[in-house]
C-alpha cells in the first residue's frame, strides 16, 4: 500500500491527500495523453535534497512537446512547488511523481478541448528492487517502436509496453522483463536502463533502441567517468548480456541494482566489482557526500 502524505499539489494548490480527485471522464485515464516524472529526495547532512530536479522537469517539459500537451506550468514553477510541497509534507526522504495530463473538459480523441491538469505528489517509498540481484528475462514484448509512439517522451500510455512486459516476467517468476528493440537489440527494462561491464568496459544502449534517457543512466555514465571507467553508449545484444562480467539496471526508483541471471544464464559475479563501486558512487552523490556533484542537488 502507498505510504499517504499529507498533501498533494493539485493545479497550483496543496489539497488533503484524499481530496485531489478527477473525474471518471478525465481525457488521460481513456487515452493515456500524459507525461510523467519520477523523481527522488534523499537525505543530506543539509537536510532533504532533490536529485537533478532541473533535469527531470526538463525531461517533462521534452515530453509534454514531443506529445503536444500544453503544460501551463514553467519549470521554474514546477520546481518551486516541489520544494514547497516536500516541505509541507515533511519528508527526509521520498520520491516525487510530477505529472500532467489531458483532464476532464470533452470526450473523444482530440486532444485540443481538453484542458491540462498538473499534479505533484510526494510519498516514502523505499527502493523497490532492493535485496538480492535481479534475474531478469527477455520479454515476448518488444519495447515501443519510435515510429508507433516515441520512447523518448515519458508518457502514461506507453506504460502499457512496460506494464505487459513485467507481468509477462513476474508471472514467470523472475524480477523484471528485460526489452528487445524491433531489429532484436538490447533497448531497457520495463522500468530501468540497463548496463553491461565486460573486460572493465561499461556499456548501455543507446536512445535509438527505444530506451528512455535515463537521468540515473545520466549520472551513472559521469560517475564511471569520474573513476576512469570506459564508458560506451552502443548497441547490445542480448548475447551481450549473457557473456557480460556483470549486469546492472539503474533508474530512480529502483536505485542502482545487480543483476544476478539473465535468461537463466548466471552471471560470474553480482554484484561485481565495478557495479558495487557505481551503487557507492551513486550513493555518495545522491546523499551529498560526493562533493564534486553538490550541483545535482536542490535543498528542500
Ligand atoms: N526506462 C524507463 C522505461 C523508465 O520508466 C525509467 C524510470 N523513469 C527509466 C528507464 C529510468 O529513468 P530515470 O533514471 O530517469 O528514473
Amino acid at each position: 500500500a502507498i505510504s499517504e502524505a499529507p498533501v498533494i499539489w493539485f493545479d497550483g494548490a496543496l489539497v488533503p491527500w484524499r481530496d485531489a480527485r478527477i473525474h471518471v471522464l478525465t481525457h488521460g485515464l481513456h487515452y493515456g495523453t500524459g507525461v510523467l516524472e519520477g523523481t527522488r529526495v534523499f537525505d543530506t547532512a543539509d537536510g532533504p535534497a532533490v536529485f537533478r530536479l532541473e533535469d527531470h522537469l526538463r525531461r517533462l517539459e521534452r515530453s509534454a512537446r514531443m506529445l503536444r500537451l500544453p503544460l501551463p506550468q514553467s519549470t521554474g514553477e514546477l520546481a518551486a512547488a516541489t520544494v514547497e510541497l516536500v516541505r509541507a509534507n515533511g519528508h527526509r526522504e521520498c520520491y516525487v511523481r510530477h505529472f500532467a495530463f489531458l483532464g476532464y473538459g470533452a470526450m473523444g480523441l482530440d486532444m485540443r478541448s481538453s484542458p491540462t491538469t498538473t499534479v505533484i505528489a510526494s510519498w516514502e517509498w523505499p527502493a523497490y528492487l532492493g535485496g538480492e540481484p535481479l534475474r531478469l528475462k527477455t520479454s515476448s514484448w518488444r519495447r515501443n517502436d519510435p515510429n508507433s509512439v516515441p520512447p523518448a517522451a515519458k508518457a502514461t500510455g506507453p506504460y502499457l509496453n512496460s506494464a505487459l512486459a513485467r507481468r509477462e516476467a513476474t508471472d514467470a517468476g523472475y524480477d523484471e522483463a528485460l526489452m528487445l528493440a524491433a531489429d532484436g537489440t538490447v533497448s531497457e527494462c520495463s522500468t530501468e536502463n540497463v548496463f553491461t561491464v565486460h573486460g572493465g568496459v561499461l556499456r548501455t544502449p543507446p536512445a535509438a533502441a527505444g530506451a528512455l534517457e535515463g537521468i540515473t543512466q545520466d549520472t551513472v555514465l559521469a560517475l564511471a567517468r569520474d573513476l576512469g571507467v570506459e564508458v560506451r553508449v552502443e548497441s547490445l545484444l542480448r548475447s551481450d548480456l549473457y557473456a557480460a562480467d556483470e549486469v546492472f539496471v539503474c533508474g530512480t526508483a529502483a536505485g542502482v541494482v545487480p543483476v544476478g541471471s539473465v535468461d537463466d544464464r548466471e552471471l560470474p559475479s553480482a554484484p561485481g566489482d565495478v557495479t558495487k563501486r557505481l551503487a557507492d558512487a551513486y550513493r555518495a552523490a545522491v546523499s551529498g557526500e560526493d562533493l564534486r556533484h553538490r550541483g545535482w542537488l536542490t535543498l528542500v
